[in-house]
Parts: structure tokens; sequence; C-alpha cells
């Protein structure tokens, strides 16, 4: 059975990168597909951990080779998911992180309607421009544009399958951990497995009942 598609998409600052560093300390059998980016790497950032950062030529070769499920230009930068880190991920039966924009969300879930969509949102904009700011990891002009590209970035929550709101980081990876765990107890996700216990019973009727 292939793990699930996860996409989570919050606008920058929304805590979404803290949520799933715990989450792929806490949870098992949870991948993160690791995004190509033209943006330069931070200060602690990386390559192939945090990002695969390429140049505008490299990005441009792999949009024409077909290799990204989805792609965008998100606050002046390119970013773009790799079909194949994901389908790997997703074929050793674990579930698969999509940390993306909400076009790029919106492009992944016209494609995979199956996917869980997962919207993180803070508490506020003051606590968003708090934190953003807090974090220091944008130039003036960088962060700007982030705040101001969150009004409409909030606004797509209702294309998402669920809304976390990210106030306290333990209870909002508390709801994080249990919608993932809810998605994998689907019925129609464990087909396979009830499959096999079923036969156990017809096994024991057959020997028990006789028929
Ligand atoms: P940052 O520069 O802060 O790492 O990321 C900026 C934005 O790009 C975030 O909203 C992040 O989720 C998004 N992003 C990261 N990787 C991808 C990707 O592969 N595709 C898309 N569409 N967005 C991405």
């Amino acid at each position: 059975m292939k793990g699930n598609l996860i996409i989570i998409s919050s606008p920058s600052g929304g805590g979404k990168g803290t949520l799933i560093r715990e989450i792929m300390n806490s949870v098992d059998n949870v991948g993160y597909s690791v995004s190509f980016t033209t943006r330069q790497p931070r200060f602690g950032e990386e390559n192939g951990r945090d990002y695969h950062f390429v140049s505008m030529d490299e990005f441009r070769e792999r949009i024409d080779a077909g290799e990204f499920l989805e792609y965008a230009e998100v606050h002046g930068n390119m970013y773009g998911t790799s079909r194949l880190i994901t389908e790997h991920i997703l074929s050793t039966g674990r579930d698969v992180i999509l940390e993306i924009d909400v076009q790029g969300a919106i492009s992944v879930m016209e494609q995979m309607p199956d996917a869980v969509s997962i919207f993180i949102l803070p508490p506020s904009f003051d606590v968003l421009r708090a934190r953003l700011t807090a974090r220091n990891t944008e130039d003036a002009a960088d962060l700007a544009l982030r705040l101001k590209n969150s009004f409409d970035e909030v606004m797509q929550y209702q294309r998402f399958k669920y809304v976390i709101i990210n106030e306290h980081l333990p209870v909002a990876s508390r709801m994080l951990t249990s919608v993932i765990c809810a998605e994998r107890h689907r019925r129609d996700r464990q087909t396979e497995a009830v499959q096999a216990i079923l036969d156990s019973f017809a096994q024991a009727k057959h020997q028990i009942v006789g028929e």
C-alpha cells in the first residue's frame, strides 16, 4: 500500500517548518520531499536537507525534463517538487510531506484529489508579523513582500481539507499528528490489512463450522 501524500501550506512565518520538524521526529513512517529552489540558502541551511539549491538554468532544465510534480514562483524565487523523490517515498509505504505554497498545493490537489491537504494558520496577522520578524532570516524588502503575500494566501484556506491554527506549537503539533494518524486509518486505506484479517476468520470458520 502506498503512503499518503500530505500537503502542508501556510503563509511564510506560519510555523509550518517547525511543525514539520516536530512531526518528522515524532511520527513513524513519514518522509519529507526536499524541494528544489533557486533561492539562496539561508544561514544554517544545508543543500539536500532543507532544499536542493539550484541555479535558474538548472531549474529550467528540470522543468523541461518534466521532473516537477508542481513548481511555482513564490516571493520572487522558483520552487518545485520532485516527482521522483515524492514517488520514491510513497512507494516505500511511507507518507510523504510536501511543504509547498498555496499555488503548488492547488496544483497537486488537482492532480491527486486523494492528497491530504492541511493549511496552517497563524492565530492573527500580528502574530505572523512578530514571528517572521523575530526569525530574522529575511531582509526588510523580502519580509515586507512575504507579509504582503500573506493577505492572499490566507484566503486560500478554503481549498484545504484541514485547518490547524498554530497558536501553541505543542498543541498544533498534536493536531497535525492526529490528522496524519486519522488519515492512515481511513477504511479505504486499510483494505489490504483488513483482508488479511478477514482471511484468518474465513479459515477459522472453515475449521470450526466446517463451511
Ligand atoms: P522559504 O523561502 O521560506 O523556504 O519558502 C517560501 C515558500 O515556498 C513557502 O511557502 C514554502 O512552503 C514554499 N515552497 C517550498 N518548496 C516548495 C515547492 O516545492 N513548491 C512550491 N510551490 N512551493 C514551495
